[in-house]
């Protein structure tokens, strides 16, 4: 049976750091602080055995949305990726797991220099605990508190897919490996490059974890303002076609796990915004717009309300 040491040794630690100062093997790794006026980002964020991920997502892409997940708060205020620490409780040491694991995690993190530089692991019920440093100007940094009456309202990609997939799965039809809902689902792709460019141009931001609505409730108590949401606008994933419309709005709306970016810009920022939608080869869809009221309004094409009881989702709930 390996030990926790050589576990480290073999599977996380990469010898001599390249951004840290000092990284694995102490009792604390050593970072340089940011130059110029940047702060530091920190964001943790914890995958749960049985919880978070179905028994049968490969290691590989466990490992990629522990990390993914972290890189997609950082994202929501558009910062850039640094550096981060593993905690992980395992229940027994399977090297072929392990081996996945640090493939999927190492593949992500490599693509956006993003260096890991200590942790934690012990023997537990599988638990994946990720914190993740970056940095960003704190007078460009997209906040949740920033959105105005008149912004308009953005979602980047497409949504629904990956709560389509836990959907079919719960109703006994997993979807095969290789299927773009499950894509979305097990390897979700952080949305890094476009929430770092959005940093002068949208006001505030968010990165959908728990759905569209749910998270746009939270951009509208912090900021103290309310939206309307044009649902016929609102980029449905593919795989929602052909299922009945309640299932669709409920799958897009309140639909989880799509770590796309929701964000606010003044009207004024549109050609540039669409600009940017083509540079990074990422669809910027215009959903809505935030106004002066206290609620979240739903509405069709001709802009009357559509009876919504949908909320996000919540843990505790
Ligand atoms: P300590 O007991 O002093 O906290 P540990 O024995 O837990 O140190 O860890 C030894 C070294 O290995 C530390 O530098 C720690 O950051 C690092 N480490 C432990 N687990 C991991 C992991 N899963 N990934 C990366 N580094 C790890
Ligand atoms: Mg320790």
């Amino acid at each position: 049976m390996m030990g926790e040491f050589e576990l480290i040794g073999r599977f996380f630690d990469r010898g001599p750091p390249r951004r840290a100062l000092l990284g694995i093997g102490d009792d604390c790794a050593l970072l340089a602080a940011p130059a110029g006026g940047d702060c530091l980002v920190i964001a943790t964020d914890m995958l749960v055995g049985g919880r978070h991920a179905f028994d049968d997502v490969p290691a590989a892409a466990l490992g990629h949305k522990s990390l993914a997940v972290n890189l997609s708060d950082l994202a929501a205020m558009g910062a850039r990726p640094i550096a981060f620490t593993l905690a992980i409780a395992l229940p027994e040491a399977d090297e072929t797991w392990l081996g996945g694991f640090r493939d999927g995690l190492f593949a992500l993190a490599d693509r956006y220099d993003c260096e890991l530089i200590g942790g934690d692991t012990t023997r537990g019920p599988l638990n994946v605990c990720i914190t993740v440093i970056g940095q960003v100007d704190p007078g460009a940094a997209l906040r949740r508190d920033h959105a105005q009456p008149g912004d308009d309202l953005w979602v980047s990609g497409e949504l629904g897919a990956a709560a389509f997939a836990v959907a079919e799965r719960r109703a006994g039809r997993p979807l095969p490996d290789g299927h773009h809902a499950r894509r979305r689902l097990d390897t979700p792709e952080p949305r890094v490059a476009l929430g770092m460019a959005l940093r002068h141009l949208a006001r505030a931001a968010i990165d959908l974890s728990d759905g569209l609505a749910g998270d746009l409730g939270h951009i509208l108590e912090r900021s103290r303002v309310g939206a309307e949401l044009a649902w016929p606008s609102v980029p449905a994933a593919a795989a929602l076609d052909g299922l009945a419309e309640a299932q669709r709005m409920r799958l897009a709306l309140s639909g989880g796990d799509d770590y796309e970016l929701l964000f606010t810009a003044a009207p004024e920022n549109r050609v540039a915004i669409e600009a940017l939608a083509g540079r990074l080869e990422l669809p910027l869809t215009r959903i809505g717009r935030i106004d002066a009221g206290n609620s979240l309004r739903v509405v069709d094409a001709r802009g009357r309300p559509i009876p919504w009881q949908g909320h996000g989702f919540d843990h505790f709930a």
